[in-house]
C-alpha cells in the first residue's frame, strides 16, 4: 500500500493545515519544498478545479507518487467575486500577503459593514500514482474587516472575520480554524476517498 502523498503546493501556511488536517492517514506527508528543483508553471486555469486538477496531475507525473493539488482563494460579495482565482497575486506578481491585504483594504473602505460579506474557496484534487482523479470541495463564509487583526495564519486571514465568533481567522489559531476552514472542509469532502487510496 502506498503511505505517500505530497502537496502540490509550496506555501506553507497551506503546508502546515495539510499536514494537521491529514494527520489521521498517519501518511508520509511531502510538498514542493521538499523538491527545491520542482516549480509549478503559472496557474491559467479558469476555475479553482482546473488548476487544483492541473496541479495534482503535474506533480504526480513528476514523482510517480500520489498527489494532492490545492486552488483556493478569496471572494469579496461587494467586488464581484475578487479577487478569487487572483488572490495570491491580487496586488501584482510577487505581491506578499502585507500587499494584498492593504489593496483589499482599499478597495473596500467606500463599503458599509453589510456589504464586506465574502467568502473563502478551496478546490482539492487528488490524482493517485495510478493516474485516477477526484476532487473535493469547502467554503467558509464572513466578512472583510477595516484593519488587519491577529497574528496568526496566513493570506487574508487578519482581516476575514467570522460574525459568530467575533473574531478573525488570525485571531482564532489553528486548532479552530482547522475545523472550520475551507480547506478542512474540503479535506472532510475528499475523506472518503482519501480513505479508500490509502487504507482500502
Ligand atoms: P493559490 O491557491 O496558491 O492560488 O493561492 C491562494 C491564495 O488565496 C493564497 O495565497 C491566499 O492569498 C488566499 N488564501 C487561500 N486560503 C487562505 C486561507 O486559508 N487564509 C488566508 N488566505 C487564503
Amino acid at each position: 500500500m502506498q503511505r505517500k502523498l505530497v502537496l502540490a503546493t509550496r506555501n506553507r501556511g497551506k503546508v502546515r493545515e495539510f499536514e494537521e488536517l491529514l494527520a489521521p492517514l498517519r501518511l508520509e506527508v511531502y510538498s514542493l519544498l521538499d523538491f527545491p528543483g520542482l516549480s509549478l508553471p503559472p496557474e491559467t486555469g479558469r476555475t479553482f478545479e482546473e488548476n487544483a486538477l492541473f496541479k495534482a496531475r503535474l506533480v504526480s507525473s513528476w514523482l510517480g507518487l500520489s498527489a494532492l493539488g490545492d486552488d483556493s482563494g478569496l471572494e469579496v460579495e461587494a467586488l464581484g467575486g475578487a479577487p478569487g482565482l487572483y488572490s495570491s497575486r491580487f496586488a501584482g506578481e510577487g505581491a506578499d500577503d502585507a500587499r494584498n491585504n492593504e489593496k483589499l483594504l482599499r478597495l473596500l473602505e467606500p463599503y458599509p459593514e453589510e456589504l464586506r460579506r465574502a467568502r473563502f474557496c478551496c478546490v482539492l484534487a487528488l490524482c493517485t500514482a495510478q493516474g485516477d482523479t477526484y476532487t473535493g470541495r469547502g467554503f467558509l463564509e464572513g466578512f472583510i474587516t477595516r484593519e488587519p487583526r491577529g497574528r496568526e495564519g496566513f493570506g487574508y486571514d487578519p482581516l476575514f472575520l467570522l460574525p459568530e465568533w467575533g473574531k478573525t481567522l488570525a485571531e482564532l489559531g489553528p486548532e479552530v480554524k482547522n475545523n472550520i476552514s475551507h480547506r478542512a472542509r474540503a479535506v472532510r469532502d475528499l475523506w472518503p476517498v482519501l480513505v479508500k487510496v490509502f487504507e482500502g
